[in-house]
C-alpha cells in the first residue's frame, strides 16, 4: 500500500450516496507530501464527494494549524487554518486539470486527492507570517538583524563622547 492510497476515491465506484471522509493531516502527511510551502501541522479534513449525472464534485473543509517559520525570528509559527473548496470531476481520455474542473482517465476511475489537500491548504494560508507583537523570540531577532540586515539592536546607541562634552559645557553656562 502507497503512502497516499487512501486518499483515493473510486468514482467509479461511487453510488447514489454521498461519500464521507474523514483525514487527519498531520506532520507525517505534509512531511510525505514534500510541499513548498509548509512540512509540518495538524489539520482535519472533511471530505464528501457526489456524482450528479456525469460529474461528480468533491466538497473539502479543513480546519487545523500549520507551522512555518516566523519570517522575522524564525522560531515556529502556528498559523490557524480554515477554508472550504471544492473539485469537479469527470472521466475522460487524459488527465487533465484546467482550474474548472480535473478529467480523470475513464480506464483508472479514481482520483487521488492527497495533493488537493495539501494545495487548498496552502492556499488558505495568512500572507502575513510572524509572532504577535512581543512574541517573537527575542534573542534570535537580535542576531538575524545584525547579520543578515546590518541594523542595530532596539537598546540606544551610546552617546558619542564628544557630545558628552558638550552637554557638561552646557549645564556650566546655565549655572
Ligand atoms: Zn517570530
Amino acid at each position: 500500500m502507497g503512502r497516499f492510497d487512501k486518499y483515493n476515491i473510486d468514482l467509479k465506484g461511487l453510488k447514489a450516496e454521498p461519500l464521507n471522509l474523514e483525514f487527519i493531516l498531520d506532520d507525517a502527511f505534509f512531511g510525505d507530501i514534500e510541499g513548498e510551502e509548509f512540512r509540518r501541522g495538524k489539520v482535519k479534513a472533511v471530505v464528501t464527494a457526489k456524482k450528479n449525472r456525469d460529474v461528480f464534485d468533491i466538497a473539502f473543509s479543513l480546519s487545523g494549524i500549520v507551522i512555518v517559520p516566523c519570517n522575522r525570528c524564525l522560531d515556529d509559527l502556528e498559523l490557524e487554518i480554515e477554508t472550504t473548496n471544492s473539485l469537479r470531476v469527470r472521466l475522460g481520455d487524459d488527465f487533465a486539470d484546467d482550474g474548472d474542473i480535473v478529467v480523470v482517465p475513464e480506464h483508472d476511475g479514481d482520483i487521488n486527492i492527497a495533493w488537493y489537500l495539501y494545495e487548498f491548504i496552502a492556499l488558505a494560508m495568512p500572507m502575513r507570517r510572524v509572532h504577535a507583537p512581543g512574541k517573537c523570540n527575542k534573542a534570535m531577532t537580535g542576531k538575524l538583524r545584525k547579520h543578515l540586515l546590518g541594523e542595530y539592536d532596539d537598546e540606544q546607541p551610546e552617546m558619542d563622547p564628544r557630545w558628552e562634552v558638550l552637554k557638561n559645557i552646557q549645564i556650566e553656562e546655565d549655572n
